[in-house]
């Protein structure tokens, strides 16, 4: 399994890079049931070179997939010294918990179907909502308190990206230990 959850990562580069960084998924310390959730969903992890950059896949690991979710990280954003290692293995599996962590549709917080929602007025919370289930994705593997310190770093260091309400309310959540949202994909 520690080499299969390796192979979730594409590209030469993008291995290269977390090895250096001691960040290959085999040694995120998540447990078993994590990782094969995570290749159940067909989830693959590469590197984005900014501003843009092009992956050739010799030999393809990816062909015989009907379909693939690719989680793009960059590495002047990720890396670069800006956050601890726990702090980046937090912002990969939040990202791989958009997809993991599906939003309950059932929440009372969330009235997908009512007249607020079809006025716009939710759309907004929903995509805090959104974030949340996310980041409870990484709280529920351990990287919650990671999640937090990171998004308070990039803050301060971006704030232009990173300095609105809704990095904001995340941080708040996850602090003062809300309780976790999950309707995981793939298993319980
Ligand atoms: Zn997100």
């Amino acid at each position: 399994m520690e080499e299969t959850l390796d192979a979730l990562v594409v590209g030469k580069w993008a291995k290269a890079w977390l090895q250096k960084e001691n960040l290959l998924p085999s040694s995120w310390g998540l447990p078993i049931e994590e990782a094969k959730r995570i290749q159940a969903a067909n989830i693959r992890i590469t590197m984005l070179f900014a501003p843009a950059s092009v992956l050739e896949l010799t030999p393809n690991p990816l062909a015989k997939l009907e379909s693939a979710l690719l989680v793009m990280f960059d590495g002047n954003s990720v890396g670069a010294g800006k956050l601890s290692r726990d702090e980046c293995i937090a912002m990969l599996l939040h990202e791989i918990g958009h997809h993991l962590n599906k939003p309950t549709p059932q929440c009372k917080e969330y009235p997908s179907m009512s007249p607020e929602w079809f006025a716009g007025q939710m759309e907004y919370k929903a995509q805090r909502m959104i974030e949340h289930e996310a980041d409870d994705y990484a709280r529920h593997c351990g990287f919650g308190d990671a999640i937090a310190s990171g998004l308070d770093k990039l803050r301060r260091i971006e704030p232009m990206t990173f300095g609105g309400k809704d990095i904001e309310s995340r941080i708040q959540r996850i602090s003062g230990n809300s309780p976790l949202r999950l309707n995981l994909l793939y298993g319980s």
